[in-house]
């Protein structure tokens, strides 16, 4: 935040210990989080056991708007998690101009040991414990880890039931198509993500060519002769190597989205999941392997299932994805992949954070160094988010907008923050991507606690 205080082009009317008072107490404010609340949830088990789930709510901030963000059911949630991952939904809403403030969810419970009836009662109990603090203009929860369109599904029924007469539609996003859920929404993190990394290379990086001048010699300008380097490999018809970790939601999507990009001359090369690798130098039947995994919900990971399948690859260890010959790295699967142990071994230039965290803050200063490219998370997957924004509209107006007007607007948005980070941190020479974009979500944030009055 210092660096906003130092910028005196930001807020110039505010000067000296007047304007240093301002900043602290901007500070102050988006330092603390609004409100935890944590409670229990009494379930009776299939077994008839009575259990008690601790479960919580966390509004960070709302200045920019409604609370907004997911609920995670997962066994290792805390209380310091979902209040980090609150505040991450502020920066990330508010780098993307949403309406949106940041809220989290969580319950401790591992999904997989719970039974469908059990899980439609932690669901409907989680909505009426913290139903006060729930509501379609007051915070909106999505799904996060562990939950999904069904889980949406039953809390806004049991919100609807709690709230009767009420405007309830819009007090949940993420629900299934049918029940107030947007078309495109499953998509939506994995062309973001992708899109996120296209628009770099073929849209900016491109238009920069004859300004590159400006980036001085350091680490900016080896990063922009990456960017370069990829689009002129695609220009004279040789393929940009890809490879995809996690073939999931946003993994399987993006792969997708680079194996059909018509602009730019992809091939996938390597593709991973829980279970293993599948690698071929020359690029993998993407469409066939989408297949496969909309039948099997995994990839094929035997001789066997690749020869009845028609699918030429090599079976790799999980791991040995992130170490391969290529040229961009989809990270679509869990946190911490790239980390101070495999860091000097990777070979790609840019680096997609499809996932949330996939590469730690060590590795991530390593890559800087190094002139490689990471497309942080809070920019690349937020996709999902935009489109629960349109969710929420569409619920208010009751209207269903259709996959292309969703996709458009999702798009849009991101080429808008794409093209805001990117100049920014090629120009004004900031100190790293991820950088920027917290740099542009808490100058928005900022000024709207100023224009609020709320900084003194
Ligand atoms: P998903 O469950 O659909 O897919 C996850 C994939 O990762 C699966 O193919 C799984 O097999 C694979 N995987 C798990 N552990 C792995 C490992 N160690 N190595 C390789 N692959 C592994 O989940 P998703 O919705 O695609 O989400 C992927 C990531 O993106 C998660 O971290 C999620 O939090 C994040 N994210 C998702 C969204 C969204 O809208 N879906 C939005 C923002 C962030």
């Amino acid at each position: 935040m210092n660096q906003l205080l130092d910028d005196k082009q930001f807020l110039p009317e505010e000067k000296d210990d007047r304007r240093r008072k301002v900043f602290e107490s901007g500070k102050e404010i988006l330092t603390t989080t609004d409100k935890v609340i944590k409670s229990y949830i009494r379930v009776s088990r299939d077994s008839r056991e009575i259990v008690r789930i601790p479960a919580y709510r966390i509004q960070h901030n709302n200045i920019a708007g409604f609370y907004k963000g997911g609920i995670r059911f997962n066994e290792n949630v805390s209380e310091e998690e979902v209040e980090n991952l609150a505040v991450l939904m502020t920066l990330k809403n508010a780098l993307h101009e949403l309406p949106y403030g940041g809220a989290k969810g969580g319950v401790v419970i591992n999904p997989k040991e719970f039974s469908d009836r059990e899980l439609n009662l932690v669901s409907k109990k989680y909505v009426q414990r913290f139903a006060p603090d729930i509501g379609p203009t007051h915070d909106i929860p999505a799904p996060d880890m562990g939950t999904n369109e069904r889980v949406m599904d039953w809390m806004i029924g049991e919100y609807k039931t709690i709230h009767p007469g009420q405007n309830y539609l819009g007090a949940f996003t993420g629900k299934s198509i049918g029940n107030g859920g947007a078309l495109g929404r499953r998509e939506a993190t994995g062309k973001g993500t992708f899109h996120s990394y296209f628009w770099l290379i073929h849209e900016w990086a491109r238009r920069q060519k004859e300004t590159e001048e400006k980036l001085g010699t350091g680490v900016h300008l080896k990063q922009f002769n990456k960017l370069k380097k990829i689009f002129e490999k695609s220009d004279r018809g040789e393929p940009i190597q890809v490879a995809v970790q996690g073939f999931g939601n946003v993994g399987g999507v993006a792969a997708q989205m680079a194996h059909r990009c018509k602009e730019l001359k992809h091939h996938v090369v390597a593709v991973s999941d829980h279970l293993g690798t599948l690698y071929n130098k020359n690029g993998l039947n993407i469409e066939k392997l989408i297949s496969y995994h909309e039948r099997h919900e995994q990839l094929p990971h035997t001789k066997k299932e690749l020869e009845k399948e028609e699918i030429d690859a090599e079976l790799l260890h999980r791991d040995d994805i992130i170490t391969l010959e290529m040229d961009v790295f989809i990270l679509a699967a869990i946190e911490d992949q790239i980390n101070e142990a495999n860091m000097k071994d990777v070979k790609a230039d840019i680096f997609v954070e499809g996932a949330n965290a996939p590469i730690t803050s060590a590795a991530d200063e390593y890559l800087h160094e190094q002139g490689k490219v990471v497309i942080p998370d809070i920019l690349a997957n937020a996709g999902g988010v935009m489109v629960s924004y349109l969710e929420w509209k569409q619920d208010r107006i009751t209207q269903l907008y259709s996959q292309e007007e969703v996709l458009d607007e999702m798009y849009g948005q991101m080429s808008r923050s794409c093209e805001k980070v990117f100049a920014e941190y090629f120009y004004k020479e900031l100190s790293g991507i991820r950088n920027t974009c917290y740099l542009s979500a808490l100058k928005h944030l900022f000024l709207l606690l100023y224009k609020h009055g709320k900084l003194f």
